[in-house]
């Protein structure tokens, strides 16, 4: 039997070359480099196979908010385990975690948010509201509103109806997405597209292409618009603060739903509970799933409103469901993160001490001369990697340079992730004052490192 973390780096990379495929990767190239392996994590900090200490500026991947290796989580597992491991949600039964986590979620959930439909991941969440707000309509007599509004370079998950709901064009590429009945608009992403607008203009246009899609596809056939809070995977874009406003009015005018997905912004990261709240949004439904329960063990769910939960009612038999929904270990798991959200207010830590703390050092890193434009909300943030200031032009190629930069930033000990050229952090809630200095001196060291590349090959100015 194979025991953690007992043999040399060699022998798992090998093994893992030999069996493991991973997601989002080019198999080849991984293997020829070889993969790092990690084998322990505390608090924001991880510890790979070699004994290297890294700052995990990712939470994981956006969702290991509370840190890692908290002793709270693993006792609570241990403890359900041992009374029901598993057993189904779907013959008339139900189980203490189900209801202890449904009954919690409802006390953190904006006012009008009473329940909630479990599954396993964010991609089975955002399976769930394509189905959810048709089932919607049709039972309300109106089948006809089918299409769903999206955007381009959203990322809603990776099976087949959240890949087509998201707008990641190489996703699309393959395997024939995306389905029927999505209409993707732009996306408010004012450095990329802002061209001779003010953020402020640009919002509005943006939020006006939801205007003219609907009118365009017709509003007695659009059943919902679905969009992240801020975009994480699409690169941490920050909508100009006229944006959400304005799709508001939209949603407000016209019959369709509003779909928050919260996977990424949910339980915290912004500072509020929601990053609907946040932005003072009144969605209807919210997937969500990662900071539920910080990544201890894989849980999703759509918090549905009680105006959509009403009309489900309505429907008679919803014919969805998952061998996993609601289960107990992962409820018990996601049940003990929420405690540990309200026990240490890291809510409000995020939103009135870490938070502000990291993102007034984080904005200074746009006087680095590589840096075009730093952005943070909460604890999620953005530097925009160029090769002249000031200016919006990309460098050329295919994000190449966001990936040299990403490289220089693992072997100086800290995970930060590159979308393109854009890179971007989401650390833990817990992460300390002294932490973030040192993500900061960490991030600095970074840039001028590939800065001092880029100059050397000639690639700045
Ligand atoms: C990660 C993510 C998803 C998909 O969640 P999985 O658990 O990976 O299936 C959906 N929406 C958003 C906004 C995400 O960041």
């Amino acid at each position: 039997m194979l025991t953690h973390n007992k043999y040399p780096t060699e022998h798992y990379r090998a093994l893992d070359a030999a069996h493991h495929l991973h997601p989002f990767s080019d198999t080849r190239s991984l293997n020829a480099g070889g993969v790092r392996v990690i084998v322990k994590g505390e608090g924001v900090w991880l510890t790979d196979s070699d004994g290297n200490r890294i700052l995990d500026g990712m939470s994981g991947l956006w969702c290991v908010n509370i840190g890692h290796g908290r002793r709270e989580i693993a006792e609570a597992v241990q403890q359900q385990m041992a009374e029901i491991s598993y057993y189904n949600t779907f013959f008339k039964t139900t189980h203490p975690p189900a209801v202890e986590l449904a009954a919690l979620i409802a006390e953190v959930t904006p006012e009008g948010f009473n329940r909630v439909f479990f599954c396993g991941s964010g991609s089975e969440a955002n399976d769930t509201i394509l189905r959810m707000a048709r089932t919607y309509w049709a039972t309300l007599g109106k089948p006809s509103k089918q299409v769903i509004i999206a955007r381009r370079n959203a990322y809603h998950g990776s099976t087949v109806a959240g890949a087509s709901l998201g707008g990641m064009a190489p996703m699309h590429a393959q395997g024939g997405l995306p389905i029927p009945g999505i209409r993707h608009i732009g996306q408010p992403y004012w450095f990329d597209h802002g061209g001779d607008l003010s953020p402020a203009e640009f919002g509005l246009k943006a939020a006006r292409e939801l205007e003219a899609a609907i009118d365009e596809i017709g509003e007695d056939k659009v059943a919902a618009f679905i969009a992240e809070p801020i975009q994480g995977a699409g690169g941490v874009i920050i909508p100009p603060d006229t944006y959400w406003p304005e799709v508001a009015r939209i949603c407000r005018e016209r019959d369709i739903l509003f779909v928050s997905d919260e996977v990424i912004c949910g339980f915290g990261r912004l500072g509020s509970w929601f990053g609907a709240e946040h932005f003072g949004m009144k969605p209807d439904l919210m997937p969500v799933a990662k900071g539920l329960s910080s990544g201890y063990l894989p849980i999703g769910g759509v918090l549905v409103s009680d105006k959509v939960a009403g009309v489900i009612e309505d429907t008679g038999e919803f014919n969805h469901g998952f061998t996993y929904s609601a289960h107990p270990v992962c409820a018990a798991a996601a049940i003990a993160n929420l405690k540990v959200l309200r026990e240490e207010k890291l809510v409000e830590r995020v939103r009135d001490d870490i938070g502000p703390y990291l993102r007034e050092r984080w904005m200074k890193l746009a006087d680095h001369p590589l840096v075009g434009e730093a952005r943070m909300t909460g604890l999620m943030g953005a530097l925009e990697l160029v090769p002249a200031k000031p200016s919006h032009r990309r460098f050329a190629g295919d994000g190449s340079i966001g990936l040299r930069c990403r490289e220089h930033s693992f072997r100086n000990g800290l995970v930060m992730r590159h979308v393109h050229d854009t890179m971007v952090i989401a650390p833990p809630f817990v992460l300390s004052h002294e932490e973030a200095d040192e993500l900061i001196r960490l991030a600095t060291l970074t840039l001028d490192m590939t800065h001092a590349d880029l100059k050397r090959d000639g690639l700045m100015g």
